[in-house]
């Protein structure tokens, strides 16, 4: 959803409340995509501080299926979203900063689900598990481990443990 700026920036009044939704219904930022399963609507606070710069605020929370980063199950992730950020239009030197960095801005439009997309981006949690003892996958057959042993020899594919069985071959060929 685009809110329109001009009539902050050229009128008399000095906020503007507008109440948005998340319109995107996949978070997609070209490296991973994840479906959004929950968003709610939230007020976009945009306060006058100057005749060309603006102050951004706004609260939200969005849900994201996020598989788990061992045995890749989905993991429904409720993620809060906070911001809170200025923009000046008027400012010749963070004008490249504008474009490169604030790319929710087009124009005088400020385009929302950039903005929270742009947020939410930071917010993303580093490490997701469905649980903290998540046995993963079986690097061998595919099968989860959570749910089943399926009994494959899976040390030969360790590195570090082919590494020491030969240290211990070596010891014995001795
Ligand atoms: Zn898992
Ligand atoms: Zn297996």
């Amino acid at each position: 959803m685009l809110i329109d700026l001009r009539e902050l920036l050229s009128g008399s009044s000095q906020d503007l409340n507008k109440t948005v939704k998340l319109e995107a219904s996949v978070f997609d930022n070209g490296v991973v995509s994840y479906d959004i399963t929950n968003k709610e609507e939230f007020t976009v606070v945009i306060t006058k501080l100057g005749s060309s710069k603006i102050s951004i605020k706004a609260n939200t929370s969005v849900t994201l299926d996020i598989p788990c980063d061992r045995c890749l199950t989905m993991v429904s992730t409720p993620i809060d979203i906070t911001i809170d950020e200025i923009v000046d239009f008027a400012d010749g030197a963070s004008e490249e900063e504008t474009q490169l960095e604030k790319d929710y801005i087009d124009g005088y439009n400020l385009d929302a689900d950039k903005l929270l997309f742009s947020e939410l981006l930071v917010s993303m949690p580093g490490k997701t598990l469905c649980k903290d003892d998540c046995k993963g996958l079986c690097l061998i057959c595919g099968n989860n481990l959570n749910i089943k042993e399926c009994g494959c020899d899976r040390e030969v594919l360790d590195p570090r443990m082919s590494v020491f069985k030969d240290i211990l071959n070596e010891f014995k060929e001795v």
